[in-house]
């Protein structure tokens, strides 16, 4: 079953309003395993949105459209359909009768422009809106919604019940496996692994996230045991670059390690300035474990709160391993970490440039640095550095099982 989803809004091409309504629906239609082959969006025109009725009709099964369904002049999502089948518009009385009353409840006069929003093809079938106007409707293979996101939640996950039940022979959702992996390039993770994907139904692609890079495996549910030998195979060859799968975080990993060990973490932190507390303490169920966080940003700071000989901090530089290992050193704690960096976009040096950042990561006794030398903005730098630290203290921690 093949599908493309039709955006009409002026409003959404000219960067007014952004399209979240295709990635709700993009979500519920992997669910049945209806694909989406195209996603076009138009501008508040009759001519254009007619234009891509036909492309996207050609080109698939069930067309879904959303905006343009309401009662002013610029909705013409309605008349485009009409016109492209050929069908009269027509009103229902029942439903009219309810949307007067829907009227007459908000105090709101009834005008005759707002017959538009009960008007559908001849012959379509309507979509109860409980939370809206306008109801939506489906005919000869194409649905229409409004571009009110709320109202669109409403009856879409209604629509596609009725949808498959009538339509669809079997449901196969999609499958979705995320493996995300880090340290090592893109070009090199490809060599790696391509020749696991010999199975046509399985799809892959790589997303570059500033945390690393995410295999991304797409196929229908019935695949899911292909996926999941592939899986297999990916670990088996480059196990040590992934830190984690699908949505689980960095963060929540580091956490069950913490629990099950009854480990306390506690941070000392420069370039980050608390975003690594900060990402730490998002997790719920934490605060059993995380002790503290300390920005400690001046060199004065680092020596009077964590005990560094000031002698180190003058011979090394505040931005080096030796600087970042006496920093977690200095943490009163099982498990820490420190950064230390250059996040930009002033302050590099030829010898310490922009995005050079060390990491100290402790686990009991046992103390590692990490040089990283990053790239992107400060903001990126400072994620990027909160990301890999928690990723080294998550492989110290597996070691130490
Ligand atoms: P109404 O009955 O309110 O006129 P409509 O079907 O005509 O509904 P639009 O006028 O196209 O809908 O859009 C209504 C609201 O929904 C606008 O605020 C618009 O910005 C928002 N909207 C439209 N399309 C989308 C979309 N794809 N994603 C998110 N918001 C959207």
């Amino acid at each position: 079953m093949r599908c493309v989803l039709l955006m009409v809004g002026t409003e959404l091409l000219n960067g007014a309003t952004l399209d979240t309504n295709s990635i709700f629906m993009a979500n519920e239609l992997n669910k049945v395993g209806i694909k989406i082959d195209f996603k076009l969006t138009v501008g508040d025109s009759l001519e254009k949105i007619l234009e891509a009725i036909k492309f996207a009709k050609e080109k698939s099964d069930l067309v879904i459209l959303s905006g343009g369904l309401g009662a002013t002049d610029d909705d013409l999502t309605k008349e485009a359909i009409s016109k492209f089948l050929n069908k009269k518009m027509l009103v229902d009385e029942e439903e009219l009768i309810e949307i007067k009353q829907k009227f007459k409840k908000l105090n709101i006069e009834f005008l005759k422009k707002n017959y538009k929003e009960v008007e559908k093809p001849e012959g379509a079938v309507s979509i109860k809106n409980d939370v809206g106007m306008a109801p939506a409707f489906f005919i000869d293979g194409i649905a229409a919604f409004p571009g009110v996101p709320k109202e669109l939640y409403n009856m879409f996950p209604k629509f596609l019940k009725y949808y498959t039940n009538n339509y669809c022979e079997s449901i196969d959702p999609i499958y979705i496996k995320d493996i995300i992996v880090s340290g090592i390039p893109e070009s090199i993770l490809e060599e790696k692994i391509k020749e696991f994907f010999i199975d046509p139904n399985i799809e892959y692609e790589f997303l570059v996230k500033d945390y690393g890079i995410i295999v991304r495996m797409q196929t229908l549910e019935s695949y899911k045991n292909t996926v999941e030998k592939i899986k297999e195979k990916i670990y088996n060859s480059i196990g040590k670059y992934i830190i984690t799968e699908d949505d689980e975080k960095i963060e929540e990993k580091v956490f069950k390690f913490l629990k099950n060990k009854n480990y306390t973490i506690s941070v000392a932190e420069s370039c980050t300035g608390g975003m690594l507390a900060s990402t730490i303490v998002g997790v719920s169920g934490i605060s059993q474990f995380f002790t503290e966080g300390l920005i400690t940003y001046s060199n004065e700071s680092k020596a009077k709160r964590l005990n560094i000989d000031k002698n180190i901090i003058k011979r090394y530089g505040a931005v080096s391993k030796e600087v970042a290992e006496a920093m977690v050193y200095g943490l009163e704690t099982n498990v820490g970490i420190s950064t230390t960096g250059v996040a930009g976009p002033n302050g590099g040096t030829e010898e310490k440039p922009v995005g050079l950042v060390y990491v100290g990561v402790r686990v009991k006794d046992k103390i590692t640095s990490f040089r990283f030398n990053f790239t992107g903005d400060r903001e990126r730098i400072r994620r990027k550095t909160v990301l890999h630290s928690l990723f080294e203290l998550y492989k110290m921690l597996e070691e130490d099982e």
